[in-house]
């Protein structure tokens, strides 16, 4: 069956049809055409609804319900109109998915007659299910039920499939007492945190005139293409989205030939229909390339404001999963998919910025902005070293400990990358002095002269940073490919609004006592540099020094595994901070935690339980028939008195017999059941089942080198890797 499967697969990719997308279509035509956007409202709306709507969208003001009915009729004569009879209010649990309720428009009378029907408070409020969703407890505390509500701020888009338009509607999710039970919920709460504290320091920089500040998001996604064909006879890739098995091929990503290569034709055709979706949606892909492994893509968009760029990112790797099952591809999320070549990651471009000060970790070259880039940025690097934990924390999972620390992915160590440029600047300030000894420049007195012209790769490649400055916004670049790009971008804002207050203080009381605007803020700057510059580095991440050094010298935390990572959610400065800043209360903050650490061993005991099956019921009988085969072969040339070398016979017994006992003891670590604390469940899996789990994948490994090739059941590394 194995090697039929195999074959077969090959036999189909060989004589598949190509995919025709239709000719490409001009953007100005499609461009968003499936979104209920402004200047489809300002059409079709009165106008002082429209003014209100508008009014919430850009400044942040609270919705007026009352034009919730006018909205609700309007959104759904256009959804109607483009076919739509649904619609779902669409929200994001506590898991990287997104998830969605379908309602029909209908309504029926007391005649027996239908009409669509789309009420203003069924656009406001929705009533999911919420009990199948993961709420870490909040639901054994609290009432059950838990509700949508309408985010505004994100357009409403219509999602078409083959099988029909519905109108989706993106909301928070909520429990009965409002506890959030969702990523957006905190995440909204987060940006409205950093605008408060960011906005105090622009009027202390002697700013009045000051628009609502939003950060902004750019993510970069890379993932892998395999054939259907193949995905399907992996019952890993199935299930645990990776391989759990797989000798490397003979030739990997050694010749560095993907990177730069031409996109494969049939990736290509995959990746404009994918990109043709966005457009529609108003998402604004602008970058595809190769990546650095066979077989793995980059896909990036424009960034966008942090909200609507979250929603985007979610909407984008469902597009990516639905348009690769049209194209006969399984798309694959997972941050490492294969063993021994690279992994996946989705850097978070981040800034943050406002209509009337601009981007703030902008550089720039005016006297007045440099002084506001020198305090946003030393803000940020007070956060990265107050709370590196934190940022380690909410991109830890199960599948994420494959890269990092993993000497191809950055390090597990939360540092900063300034560039030598910056890195040279702040040390300056860090001695009090700012002017002759710089190099770069005569003199520099930010506030009065101008900072040299920095120019935009002040922040260059340092690709073994986890965080980078890279010319006008920071790059988090740990964050992992399946992830939601909630939870990183609600720890920066979070933490940089913690900084920004603690600085805007600062810089209140120097002013207080007098101090002209350029002391304080180097008074200011000082003070951070003092306290926080152990967290700024700019070597290799990836050596063993900097391992030794961020350690034992610098104080920081080396946090390789979710196991040691995730409890920084149980600290108490975190809790403070959340609260503090009104982003999470300790309760939701606990439920979280809770819900990381249970998804962390179920993925992990599904993996194992997988291992155990892919073991016992596809490699050891693959093993037993060759050694049926070669055996008769030797028993058959031994009778006409021949030698055979009997080595591989040896060879495959030992590891067979060495894979099928580590087998049994992977077996009996899973079944254990009493821990006394998720911790400890999370540290057993981590030092206990994952280790015994790559033993078994060494013996298979091994075995799929000795055993005959039409006999091994999986499609190997090199077919999955190679052919497209
Ligand atoms: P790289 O060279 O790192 O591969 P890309 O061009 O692929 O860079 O991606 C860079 C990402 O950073 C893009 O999504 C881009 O829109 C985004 N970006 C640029 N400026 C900002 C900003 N001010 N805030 C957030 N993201 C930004
Ligand atoms: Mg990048």
């Amino acid at each position: 069956m194995g090697y039929e499967s195999r074959t077969q697969a090959i036999y189909e990719i060989n004589n598949r049809e190509p995919i025709v997308v239709g000719p490409p279509s001009r953007l100005e035509d499609i461009w968003a055409a499936d979104v209920f956007s402004l200047s489809k409202m300002k059409q079709c709306l009165p106008k002082t609804v429209f003014k209100s709507l508008k009014k919430t969208i850009q400044t942040g003001e609270q919705l007026d319900v009352s034009v919730a009915d006018t909205v609700a009729s309007a959104m759904k004569d256009w959804a109607i109109a483009r076919g739509a009879s649904y619609y779902a209010h669409v929200f994001y649990p506590m898991t990287n998915l997104t998830a969605e309720k379908h309602d029909g428009f209908i309504s029926t009378q007391g005649d027996g007659t239908a009409i669509s029907e789309f009420a203003g408070k069924l656009l406001v409020q929705g009533e999911p299910d919420g009990s199948s969703f993961p709420n870490g407890g909040i639901r054994s505390t609290f009432e059950a039920r838990g509700y949508t509500a309408w985010d505004v701020t994100s357009p409403a888009y219509l999602m078409e499939t083959d099988n029909g338009v519905t109108l989706c509607i993106p909301t928070v999710f909520v429990s009965w007492t409002g506890e959030a039970l969702d990523k957006k919920t905190p995440l909204l709460r987060s940006i409205a945190a950093m605008n408060k504290a960011a906005t105090r320091v622009l009027k202390l920089l002697g700013h009045s005139d000051i628009a609502p500040v939003n950060s902004s998001c750019g993510a970069e996604q890379e993932y892998f293409l395999v054939d259907a064909h193949f995905a399907n006879a992996r019952p890993d890739l199935l299930l645990a989205g990776r391989t759990l098995f797989g000798k490397p091929p003979a030739k990997g990503q050694q010749f560095d030939d993907h990177y730069f290569g031409a996109i494969p034709e049939r990736v290509q055709v995959f990746m404009q229909d994918l990109e043709k979706k966005m457009y529609r949606l108003g998402i604004p892909a602008k970058t595809r390339h190769n990546e650095v492994a066979p077989g793995q893509f980059e896909i990036a968009p424009y960034f966008e404001a942090a909200n609507v760029a979250s929603d985007h990112q979610q909407l984008t790797m469902t597009l990516m999963r639905q348009t690769a099952k049209k194209h006969g591809f399984a798309c694959l999320l997972h941050e490492k998919p294969f063993a021994g070549i690279n992994g996946s990651g989705k850097h978070v471009n981040w800034s943050v910025g406002n209509a009337t000060q601009g981007n703030l970790l902008d550089p720039g070259d005016s006297p007045h902005e440099n002084a506001q880039f020198l305090v946003f940025c030393a803000a940020v690097i007070r956060g990265v070293h107050k709370y590196g934990p934190l940022m380690r924390a909410v991109i830890a999972n199960a599948s994420n400990d494959h890269r990092l620390g993993a000497n191809e992915a950055p390090p597990a160590i939360m540092s900063v990358y300034l560039g030598s440029q910056l890195e040279e600047l702040f040390n300056q300030i860090a001695n009090g002095s700012m002017s002759d000894n710089y190099s770069h420049s005569g003199k520099l007195e930010f506030g009065v002269d101008t900072l040299p012209p920095l120019s935009k790769d002040a922040g260059d490649r340092n690709r073994t940073s986890p965080f980078a400055f890279t010319g006008n916004r920071f790059e988090f670049r740990a964050v992992g490919s399946s992830q939601s790009v909630s939870g990183p971008l609600i720890a920066l804002n979070t933490m940089l609004a913690d900084s920004l207050s603690s600085i805007g203080d600062l810089l209140e009381s120097e002013l207080g006592k007098g101090a002209d605007q350029n002391t304080a803020i180097l008074t200011v700057l000082k003070d951070v540099m003092n306290k926080h510059s152990a967290v700024i580095f700019g070597g290799d991440g990836y050596s063993d020094e900097w391992h030794k050094m961020a350690v034992e010298e610098r104080g920081l935390l080396n946090l390789p595994t979710t196991a040691d990572a995730l409890p920084t959610l149980k600290e108490k400065y975190v809790e403070e901070l959340f609260e503090r800043t009104g982003v999470l209360s300790p309760v939701e903050l606990e439920s979280r935690y809770e819900v990381y650490a249970e998804q962390y061993v179920l993925s992990i005991e599904v993996e194992a339980k997988l291992v155990i099956d892919m073991a016992k019921t596809s490699i050891y009988p693959a093993a037993m028939r060759h050694l049926t085969d070669i055996s008769q072969t030797i028993a058959v040339v031994g009778d006409l008195g021949i030698e055979l070398d009997k080595g591989n016979v040896q060879k495959v017994v030992e590891l067979t017999n060495s894979m099928m006992s580590k087998v049994s003891k992977l077996a009996s670590a899973i079944a254990k059941e009493d821990f006394g604390s998720s911790e400890e469940h999370m540290k057993y899996c981590a030092s206990t089942i994952r280790p015994v789990m790559d033993d078994v994948r060494a013996d298979a490994d091994a075995l799929e080198a000795e055993i005959a090739d039409d006999l091994w059941p999986l499609p190997t590394y090199q077919e999955m890797l190679f052919i497209k």
